[in-house]
């Protein structure tokens, strides 16, 4: 008989004690139940409430739970990527520790890798919280990142996903940047794909931890790292100012020779203020590319890891994968 499957399920915590019991007496359960061993990671991401140590708790009954601790808050994507460092299993899971990525799927997904694919996306079919506003925010999104970048975006994707060790690896080894979009890479890397429905639940306890104002940010820079689409905006915007210019230059002209009019202040305030908007956005744009090679540039580390739990045997396959 061949040995038994390994599945490692990660989740990141930051500031999570309301949610974190039920979380774990849900999962536990259907871990248990799965045809695969486990291991329970999570990673908890500067979290300043009790939830580190429940999580040891947790770790202190159960010895399939293991614990990466950051040293400060790192953000959800060093979270993520921490956590498959520090994975063994021959799938990794994904997921959020407020229940809204319903452990109920996990099932499913070892099927779908039983069946050989290597990345399986969940995709929302309905979604509980956040309202109209996030709906179109999120579909403006993806519609924009589609347009421009020449990887192609499932829409509706979520952080919920799992992956292979192979495409871990893949993620461990490379893809190694400081502004990061993980589920890019996951859908940028190849190998056999899939996808699978799950319905997103409310957040069972506590909030929220994305605004408008931080999801936008997040917006820009992920469009900056998979397209230079906005870069070539200057060459665009330039071409339209010289039509432009030159329609009104012919237009002053004829003005002036035929109807000997004198050549008129607005339509100079016009014309600047239109070249200054482009030159100002288009520098703009620059500014936002300098912003990101400059954290790629400076190489600093994803996330540090300030002590793990349960995670003795573990080696990170002897690479130091923090940057
Ligand atoms: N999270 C994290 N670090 C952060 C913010 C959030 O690890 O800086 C975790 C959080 O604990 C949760 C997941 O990322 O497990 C998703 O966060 P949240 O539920 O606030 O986002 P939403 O589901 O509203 O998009
Ligand atoms: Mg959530």
């Amino acid at each position: 008989m061949s040995q038994q499957k390994l599945l490692s399920v990660v989740v990141s915590v930051y500031n999570e004690e309301l949610s974190l019991p039920d979380f774990y007496a849900t999962t536990k359960p259907i871990l248990e139940a799965c045809p695969w061993d486990y291991e329970l990671l999570f990673v908890n991401d500067g979290s300043s409430d009790s939830s580190i140590s429940i999580l040891h708790q947790f770790a202190a009954e159960n010895d399939k739970v293991k614990i990466v601790d950051f040293s400060r808050n790192f953000g959800h994507e060093a979270a993520m990527i921490a956590g498959i460092d520090h994975a063994s299993g021959d799938g990794i899971i994904c997921m959020d520790a407020d229940l809204q990525h319903p452990p109920t799927s996990i099932p499913e997904i070892i099927a779908k890798f039983e069946e050989g694919y290597d990345v399986i996306s969940m995709i929302r079919t309905a979604r509980e919280d956040g309202g109209l506003i996030k709906k179109i925010t999120s579909s403006l999104f993806y519609g924009v990142l589609n347009l421009l970048s020449p990887v192609k975006f499932e829409k509706n994707s979520s952080d919920f996903f799992a992956i292979s060790r192979s495409v871990a690896q893949v993620l461990r080894k490379d893809y190694r940047e400081k502004v990061r979009y993980l589920r890019g890479y996951v859908q940028s890397a190849g190998f056999r794909k899939t996808t699978l429905p799950f319905e997103a639940k409310s957040r069972i306890a506590g909030e929220s931890k994305y605004n408008i104002g931080k999801l936008l940010r997040f917006s820009i820079t992920t469009l900056c790292s998979f397209s230079d689409m906005p870069l070539k905006l200057g060459v665009y915007s330039g071409l339209l100012v010289a039509f432009f210019g030159l329609i009104l230059m012919v237009y002053t002209i004829v003005n002036k020779v035929l109807y000997h009019v004198p050549s008129g202040y607005s339509t100079i305030i016009v014309a600047m203020s239109f070249m200054f908007a482009i030159v100002l956005m288009v520098i703009g744009v620059i500014g936002q590319y300098i912003s990101v090679l400059f954290a790629e540039i400076k190489n600093r580390p994803i996330y540090i890891v300030k002590e793990c739990t349960n995670l003795e045997g573990h080696t990170s396959g002897g690479i130091d994968n923090r940057r």
